[in-house]
C-alpha cells in the first residue's frame, strides 16, 4: 500500500505534476485568468436586484466639500452651469474651497458673488516664508482680510504626512497642524467663527505596501505613502488630537470621516473626546457603502456631528449616486472603487441633519 502511494507520487513528480493547490475550497488549475492583470480586473455582476434612481435629494442639501480647482470653475458660465446642476439634484448651497488667499481669493469671491445664497467661499492659508518671524501675524492678517472679502471658513487644509506648507521641505522644517506658528491662526478662526476643514492623514491603506495585500483599487496607488519620508498614519492622527485639545473654541471638520471611516468605533471615541470636532463624509462613499449597518448606527448616534460633502467634481450623476447610497435599500451597488456598496436607507431626521441641519447650525452664515 505504502509502496503504491510512493510510486504514485514519484510518477506524478516525474511527469511534472505537483501537489494540488487548494484555494477557496477548489483545486487551482491553470487557465486564461492567470494572465489577467489586477489593474484590468473589472468583473461584471449577474446579480439582479432593484436599482432605485433618486433624481433629487429627499431634503435640501448643503454640500460642505467642493473645490473650484478640481471642478475647473473659471468663468461665470461655469458657475451658472453648476447652479443648474445643483437645482436639478437638490443642492441648495455649496461650500467652495477656493484653495486661495490674496488676489486669487478675491477673484473667486467676485466670480461667485452673483449667487450669495448658493455658494459660500472658504479661503486657504498663507504658507509663504514660514521661517520668517512675522509669519504667524502675516497669516492671521491675511485670514482677516479674506474674511472681510467674504470667506466664511478655512480649508480644505491638508497634511498627508509632509506638512501643510505648499513647498516640499525637509522634515525638521515642515509645518504640521499642531505647529506653534499656526496657533494664532486657529485662535483667530475661533474669534471670527470660521470653521476649519482639515484633511489629516489619508485612507489607512496608503500606509500599507503596494502589492498583493494592498486593499484599495490599483488606480489609487499614486496616493500611497508607504516607505516615504512622511509621518506615519498614527503620528498624523496624534497631531490632530493635539490640535483639537489645544484649540477647544475652534470648530474643526475632519473631512473624509477623519480618514477613519474604516474603523467607526475608533472615530466615535475621537468624537466623544473632542466636542469641537465634526466630520464630513466626502469621498468616503466606499467606506459607508461597504459597512452599511455600522455606518447607519454611527450616523444615527452622531447625527449632530456629521456633515454631507462630495469632493468629487460636480456632475449630476455623482450627486445622484450619493442619494442612492444614503436614501435607498439598494444592494450590491457598483462602487467608485472595487468595493460594492449597500444602501443605508437613513431615517428622515438623520438624513436631514446630515444633509443640512448640522451645516446650518455650525457654519458661519453671516452675510458679507
Ligand atoms: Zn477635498
Amino acid at each position: 500500500m505504502r509502496t503504491a502511494l510512493l510510486l504514485a507520487i514519484l510518477t506524478a513528480v516525474l511527469s511534472g505534476q505537483t501537489t494540488p493547490v487548494m484555494k477557496y475550497g477548489v483545486r487551482v488549475q491553470p487557465g486564461p485568468m492567470d494572465t489577467v492583470l489586477l489593474k484590468d480586473y473589472a468583473p461584471e455582476s449577474s446579480v439582479v436586484v432593484p436599482v432605485t434612481r433618486v433624481d433629487k435629494a429627499r431634503f435640501p442639501v448643503i454640500d460642505v466639500h467642493a473645490h473650484t480647482s478640481q471642478s475647473q470653475v473659471r468663468t461665470a458660465a461655469d458657475v451658472d452651469a453648476w447652479v443648474r446642476t445643483m437645482d436639478q439634484v437638490g443642492v441648495e448651497t455649496t461650500i467652495v474651497f477656493t484653495g486661495a488667499t490674496g488676489p486669487e481669493f478675491d477673484r473667486q469671491a467676485e466670480l461667485f458673488s452673483r449667487y450669495p445664497k448658493r455658494f459660500q467661499l472658504w479661503c486657504s492659508l498663507d504658507t509663504t516664508d514660514l521661517e520668517a518671524s512675522d509669519y504667524p501675524q502675516r497669516a492671521v492678517r491675511e485670514l482677516e482680510r479674506c474674511y472681510s472679502k467674504g470667506a466664511r471658513g478655512v480649508g480644505e487644509i491638508t497634511d498627508k504626512g509632509t506638512g501643510i506648507q505648499r513647498a516640499s521641505l525637509p522634515r525638521a522644517k515642515r509645518m504640521h497642524f499642531d505647529d506653534a506658528r499656526l496657533a494664532p491662526v486657529w485662535e483667530k478662526c475661533a474669534e471670527l467663527k470660521l470653521p476649519v476643514n482639515v484633511h489629516i492623514a489619508d485612507h489607512p491603506s496608503c500606509w500599507r505596501p503596494l502589492g498583493i495585500h494592498q486593499e484599495r483599487t490599483p488606480d489609487f496607488q499614486h496616493f500611497n505613502q508607504y516607505g516615504k519620508d512622511v509621518l506615519s498614519y498614527e503620528e498624523l492622527l496624534a497631531t490632530r488630537g493635539r490640535l483639537l485639545a489645544k484649540h477647544p473654541r475652534t470648530t474643526f471638520i475632519a473631512c473624509h470621516f477623519g480618514n477613519q471611516g474604516n474603523d467607526l468605533t475608533a472615530l466615535a471615541a475621537v468624537l466623544d473626546r473632542y466636542p469641537n470636532l465634526y466630520v464630513d463624509v466626502s469621498a468616503r462613499d466606499y467606506e459607508i457603502g461597504r459597512t452599511p449597518r455600522a455606518a447607519v448606527k454611527f450616523l444615527t448616534r452622531y447625527a449632530n456631528r456629521a456633515l454631507f460633502g462630495t469632493d468629487m467634481e460636480r456632475d449630476a450623476a455623482m450627486y445622484r449616486d450619493w442619494w442612492r447610497l444614503l436614501e435607498t435599500p439598494d444592494e450590491y451597488i457598483p462602487g467608485r472603487i472595487w468595493w460594492r456598496y449597500y444602501g443605508l436607507e437613513l431615517p428622515g431626521p438623520v438624513l436631514e441633519s446630515l444633509y443640512r441641519g448640522n451645516a446650518r447650525r455650525i457654519l458661519n452664515w453671516k452675510p458679507l
